[in-house]
């Protein structure tokens, strides 16, 4: 499924390396979705967006995705190689599909955080966590942003799905590498730029015509399913978010296409 492409050439897309998509511009404005906002309320309507869907998030996930969600997340784990005794964080980790399973690798030695700046999603986490006999990842509120951990605390960051609707990403970047241990690695799981043209139509059809009318017929909340597709297109397309990393002081960042890169996986190190 997944394709190695560590030197991937794109930089054509909405969101490219002319820096939209990266986080505020000039003029204290920013995107939501395709709308520009004030800079200080896109937080508070990503907020609302995931607010709403929180109860039916997983549900969700396993239908717009038609469970394929779950074959990238399992890339990810495999990737992250997370060995016993280490300390990992899932960064916007919602309700704790990586989490769940990083805690396992772990062990009794290592710990496991889940770290969300939402409390409903943080809530249907810790519920879902628990209904599957997990009680000891502690749960944390906070914003990418600006993470509440001490410098070098960190063997494996993962942020899967969540730095899209981060404000400003490259401030996000910045602080996940602080809190990374020299010799630590992030890996960022986001939707992507199709490879092809014809995949980018197909996608297109789906995300724009399919994706919201799912959401008004099992959520009630065709808005956020709308948000959705609107911040995909908007997130910075694979070699801008490689360049965007190497920015933030990350090395050796490998740029993996999956599902014909629908969806990203993006891996670099701390080094000192
Ligand atoms: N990681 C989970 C997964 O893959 O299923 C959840 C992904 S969900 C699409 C995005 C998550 O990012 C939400 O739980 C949301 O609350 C969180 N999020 C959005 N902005 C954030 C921020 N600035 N800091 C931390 N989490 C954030």
């Amino acid at each position: 499924m997944a394709q190695h492409d560590s030197d991937n050439p794109r930089g054509n897309s909405r969101a490219n390396a002319s820096g939209a998509g990266r986080g505020p511009g000039s003029g204290g404005t920013t995107h939501f979705g395709f709308e520009q906002v004030p800079v200080g309320e896109k937080q508070k309507r990503v907020r609302e967006v995931f607010s709403s869907v929180a109860q039916k998030y997983d549900v969700m996930n396993d239908l717009m995705s038609f469970g394929i969600h779950r074959l990238w997340k399992r890339f990810v784990i495999d990737l992250a190689g997370v060995r016993a005794g280490e300390k990992v964080l899932d960064l916007a980790g919602g309700t704790g599909d990586l989490a769940r399973e990083f805690r396992k690798l772990a062990g009794p030695r290592g710990l496991v955080t889940l770290a969300d700046i939402n409390a409903e999603m943080l809530g249907q986490g810790r519920i879902s966590l628990a209904d599957k006999g997990v009680v000891d990842v502690p749960f944390v509120q906070a914003n990418a942003e600006c993470l509440p951990f001490e410098d070098g605390t960190f063997d494996c960051i993962t942020i899967a799905f969540g730095l899209r609707n981060v404000t400003d990403k490259d401030k996000a970047l910045a602080s996940m590498r602080r809190v990374l241990k020299p010799g630590g690695r992030l890996l960022v799981l986001e939707f992507s730029k199709p490879q092809t043209a014809l995949l980018n139509k197909v996608y297109d059809q789906y995300s724009f015509k399919l994706l919201p009318l799912m959401g008004k017929l099992v959520a009630n909340d065709a808005d956020s399913y709308r948000y959705l597709a609107e911040s995909i297109r908007m997130h910075p397309d694979q070699a801008t978010l490689k360049g965007m990393m190497e920015d933030a002081g990350l090395a050796r960042v490998q740029v993996y296409n999956l599902t014909g890169g629908i969806v990203a996986v993006h891996r670099g190190y701390r080094l000192d």
